[in-house]
């Protein structure tokens, strides 16, 4: 654990030999309390953006206005925050200035929870003005500071709330829990692309269950696209135990239960990329098609191998139990991976029949040898495909 933390002590060090004061912050030190494996490193700065530049050979300007650099260390990305404090929400978005103060104490009161407002030195030595420490022996989510006050100056903070409840198992205090109840129409001042990025970690979190839970009863759920519309799509996640993998699983888990509303309507309302659509509906493809077929090579085939832990996922809330690792060995059984390993091409087939012309035709044809050949029917050599295309096969389409 203190381990993780070996490459962003350099950044420590070499920050405070320039006179600076540097601390680990946010995220690690909540997790590595917690006792929680440790994602990303934060590190919380006196010294401004510039200063940061100019000590350390790479560093990567992210958000150079609101004090945050990347630097690179030893093939390692750390952020790195100079001490600030915000001023005005007035466009719900970002803050309209951020300070820069040079005292630890101003910078952790504007975090969002007292879990996220502590503060470690290099040595191990915790600073905790706002006792994130008793906090998470309690599994206590409170905000730093009135809650009413800090939801409002960003109503993201209550969907982070939430998300913690679910990655944590965490309880919200009284007063976190009845400010958040009041203020859920604010959520809908968000962007929905930040609103999504905090939806899919809560759907993602090992409680999700207390994380669903919080979102029906806080209310802010009926603030959130489609879900208020379709006030009884939540309910299709109650049997859900395992955390999702990602927001695609969750969408496709939906879709299955309410046609009505189809990948693309998710995707467009949400402000999801092209690639969530396409996955999902890949996913979507793979599901369908095991409600008329069992789990074959045309399967395996069809949907990406990078797909397989999603889609065992939504497998086993839709069928029941199931092995990746069958699925990648099917898939090792497979006589082609892709189309174009095909022995026969369009223009083959073209030669075959010289005397039709161009159409549909081709394309019926290639795709019937495609399936044949996958499911080991069909040899792919030019001389079996081309034998079966003149003498077995009669597709329904000519021309
Ligand atoms: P994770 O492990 O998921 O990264 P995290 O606590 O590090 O969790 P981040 O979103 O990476 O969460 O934010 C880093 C820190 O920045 C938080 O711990 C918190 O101190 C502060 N922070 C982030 N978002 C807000 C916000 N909306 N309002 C106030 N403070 C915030
Ligand atoms: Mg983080």
């Amino acid at each position: 654990e203190m381990d993780t933390f070996y490459k962003g002590r350099k950044v420590l060090e070499t920050l405070e030999s320039h006179g600076f004061q540097a601390y680990f912050v946010g995220g690690s030190v909540r997790d590595y309390l917690i006792g929680r494996s440790i994602g990303d490193i934060d590190i919380t700065t006196s010294a401004k953006p510039e200063e940061v530049q100019r000590i350390f050979p790479k560093v990567i300007p992210v958000g150079i206005e609101h004090g945050t650099v990347i630097v690179r260390m030893d093939g390692e990305s750390i952020e790195v925050t100079t001490f600030r404090v915000e001023e005005d929400y007035s466009d719900y978005r970002r803050p309209d200035q951020v300070h820069f103060v040079r005292n630890l104490e101003e910078d952790l009161a504007r975090r969002d929870f007292t879990i996220n407002a502590i503060a470690m030195d290099r040595h191990g030595n915790i600073l905790d003005p706002f006792k994130g420490a008793t906090d998470i022996k309690e599994n206590c989510i409170q905000t730093v500071g009135s809650a009413t006050q800090r939801f409002r100056e960003d109503p993201l903070r209550m969907l982070r709330a939430l998300r913690f409840a679910s990655q944590l198992g965490f309880q919200l205090t009284a007063h976190t829990f009845s400010s958040l109840k009041e203020g859920v129409p604010l959520i809908r001042e968000i962007s929905i692309e930040r609103t999504a990025v905090e939806l899919e970690k809560l759907f993602s979190g090992s409680y999700v269950q207390q994380g669903i839970r919080g979102l029906i009863h806080t209310g802010l759920l009926d603030h959130l696209p489609i879900f208020r519309e379709y006030k009884q799509l939540i309910h299709e996640l109650n049997t859900v135990s395992r955390p999702f993998g990602s927001f695609r699983e969750v969408v496709c888990l939906l879709v299955l239960a309410e046609p009505q509303v189809p990948v693309e309507m998710w995707a467009k309302t949400w402000k999801l990329s092209n690639r969530f659509k396409k996955e999902t509906g890949q996913l979507l493809e793979a599901i369908n098609y095991c409600k008329r077929n069992k789990i074959d090579r045309w399967l395996v085939y069809r949907l990406p191998p990078h797909l397989f832990g999603s889609f065992a996922r939504v497998y086993e809330d839709v069928f029941g139990s199931i092995n990746v690792a069958d699925l990648h060995a099917l898939r090792k059984t497979l006589p082609i991976e892709q189309k174009r390993e095909l022995a026969v091409t369009g223009s083959d087939l073209v030669h075959l029949f010289p005397n039709r012309n161009k159409g549909p035709w081709i394309n019926d044809y290639l795709q019937a040898i495609e399936k044949k050949v996958v499911s080991g029917e069909l040899t792919n050599s030019k001389k079996a495909l081309k034998e079966w295309v003149i003498y077995e096969h009669h597709p329904q389409s000519t021309d």
